[in-house]
Formats: C-alpha cells, structure tokens, sequence
C-alpha cells in the first residue's frame, strides 16, 4: 500500500540569530553579584518543511559578541553538525564527550530548546505533554532577586507578587550583618502575610559554621524558613552533609550551580533537601532521574521565559517553580502565565512561545 499522506521532512534546512539587550526595570542580583541588563541570543531553527522551533541563550552584565561574530562562531561550531540533522535524533542523543573530542558549544541551550519546541511542533504537543506531564499547573514562588534595592523598593516588589496572587516569595540573604536579614526577612513576612512560604538565598556567602549560626537565628528570631538556597560554596559536599544534620528545621535547597556529576556526589554525601534544576532540559532530567533514587525532591530555578514550566509540570515530586518577572518575557506574544501562586505550561504546541517580532526590533542590537 502507498503512503496515504505525504512524508514530511523534518530535517533542519536553515536558522536565523538575533542578538538582544535586555535592560532590566530594576537592578537584580544577590550577596555575590549585581546586573543592570541582560544580552539574550535568540535561535531559530528552521525545517525543510517550515516549522520553526525558537531556543534562548543569555549572559547577565557583559555584552555578548556582535551578531556578526555570533553568527560566525555557530556557523563553524555547531551549523555543519546540524544541517540536514533530524531534530528527533539530535535532541534525544546521549553522548560521552571525551577528551579532545569536545569542540566549544556555541549557544547550547538555545539549540537544545529550539529542537524540543520543534519535536512538540512536529507532534502537535505541548512540551510537557511530550514529557510525560499531564497537569500544566506548577506551583510557583516570586523571587525578588532583591539584594541591591533599599527597604522601599524591596517593598514594593513583594506588593508586585503578592498582587499577581503569589503566596510563596524568595528573598537574598548573605549581608555581613545579619541585622540586615532579618529586618528583610520581617519585610517580607510584613507584606507577604504570615501563611506565606519564605525562602532565603545566601549565594554561598557564608561558612558551613556561620550558615548554622544564621539559620539558629532566623529560627530564634521567629522566621520559619521553606528553605534554604546554597548557604555554602556548591562543591562542600560534606559542609552540606554536615549543615542538613545540625539544621533540621528547615530544607537545605542547593546543586543550581552543579552539574550532573557534582549533583550525583552531592547526592551521594547526603547534602542536600531539595535538588536545583534548570537549563537544560535533558540534564535536568537526567538529575531529576537521580535526586528520585535519592527520595529527594526537586524545584526548578529561573528558566528563560520561564520554559522550565514544562520540565516542572513533567517532573514527580516538584515543590516549587521560581518566578522573577524579567525583562525577557517582552520578547514572547503570549509569556508563560502565573495565577494563584501556580506557573501555567502553555497549552499549544512545542513549548508555545512565539516571538514577538516588534520586541525583537525593538531589542535587537547587531553590535
Ligand atoms: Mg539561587
């Protein structure tokens, strides 16, 4: 029997690069860093038969190289490899790097997500649903990302989230005076409303010995803490071993800055409450394959144009989704929706975000 439908060619013919400059409404950051402006690449992919998928890129602060040279590097490094590849095959594939064999990925998340969105298109499913999710709802936290405002504009942005109906906020830590935490900390319970879930984020600012002191702290003080993020430096595997024991009052959330390995040894030492995922979609879930061995659960850090809602709402065992309300989401038609402290994955097909062609003008800066 022939064919009934015309075979559809999937295979990758061409792309398109677009290199943003993001400013951001206010300044954002934590006890370790401070940024003003994101660069974002975005990628198009583009089938022999017309689907194009979009993959996002960023670096925070520092311009990225002008889209001449950007278009040059993935050219060279990733283009040969690409052309005329099946995404299917490209996205699903487990390789071993080994030694020499490693050239320099250009753009390897926004390759990576440009060819899930194009498996979803080629389905006609959405994202989480091609992972496996059935329920698009995730539950979500606002994070304020709030260590260089003042008292009022800290304020203000917790009033933003408590307004966009979230009930669970996660707020910087890591001042050398601990003072400064806690009149944070009170400002967030302040405007949040004492059922809410406060997490704090330290950024590796402390000791293994000051991070129990600040936790007994917080605790004597009255602030009952959801969790918290990466109190010490990522790779202490047994500092985290040693904190989950001595505080076991509150969850120990860490690995955002590890990766496969350095998850599966913290892991291993016991390290941890809450396993960090985000970025990539086929590592994350890879980790979160793992941290379910362990009986651990996960959350999903800031994902660009918050597309890690997909993973979130695929995954078992996911406490919370963070949302920070970035600039970035201006280059989306539709931008991922959060209602009632819970991220949406968008219903239609791939992971559902269409750009915006007159954000994109508007942000596109070739040099
Ligand atoms: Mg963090």
């Amino acid at each position: 029997m022939p064919p009934t439908t015309s075979p559809r060619n999937l295979t990758l013919a061409s792309y398109k690069l677009h290199r943003l400059r993001l400013p951001l409404a206010m300044p954002i950051g934590d006890s370790q860093v401070k940024f003003d402006v994101h660069w974002m690449t975005v990628l198009e992919l583009v089938t022999g038969d017309g689907l194009t998928g979009v993959g996002f890129d960023l670096q925070q602060g520092c311009p990225t190289p002008a889209l001449a040279q950007l278009q040059a590097q993935f050219e060279y490094n990733m283009w040969p490899a690409l052309r005329g590849a099946n995404p299917f095959g490209e996205a699903l594939r487990i390789s071993r790097p080994r030694g020499g064999n490693v050239g320099a990925a250009i753009l390897p998340l926004a390759v990576e997500t440009a060819l899930w969105d194009l498996m979803g298109k080629a389905l006609d499913l959405p994202l989480y649903r091609l992972l496996g999710g059935k329920d698009p709802e995730v539950p979500a936290y606002g994070s304020t990302l709030d260590f260089h405002l003042n008292d009022d504009d800290f304020r203000r942005r917790l009033g933003d989230f408590k307004r966009m109906g979230f009930r669970a906020i996660k707020i910087k830590v890591g001042h050398p005076d601990v003072e400064w935490d806690l009149k944070r900390l009170g400002i967030a319970r302040d405007v949040m409303g004492a059922g809410a879930d406060i997490m704090v984020d330290a950024n590796e600012a402390w000791s293994p010995k000051e991070a129990i002191r600040r936790s007994r702290i917080y605790r004597d003080s009255s602030f009952n803490i959801f969790w918290i993020e990466d109190p010490i430096t990522r790779e202490d595997y047994a500092g985290y071993a040693q904190l989950r024991g001595e505080i076991p009052f509150t969850r120990i959330n860490t690995g955002e800055y590890l990766g496969f390995s350095g998850k599966r040894r913290l892991l291993e030492a016991g390290g941890v409450d809450v396993l960090n995922l985000h970025g990539s979609i086929g590592a994350s879930r890879a980790a979160a394959h793992l941290a379910g061995d362990f009986g651990i659960p996960v959350s999903l850090g800031n994902t660009l144009l918050e597309l890690g809602v997909h993973l979130a709402a695929s995954l078992p065992e996911v406490l919370y989704l963070e949302f920070s309300d970035l600039t970035w989401n201006k280059v989306a038609k539709e931008p991922v929706k959060f209602a009632n402290s819970k991220a949406i994955a968008p219903d239609r097909p791939g992971h559902g975000i269409e750009l915006d062609r007159e954000a994109l003008a508007q942000f596109s800066q070739s040099e």
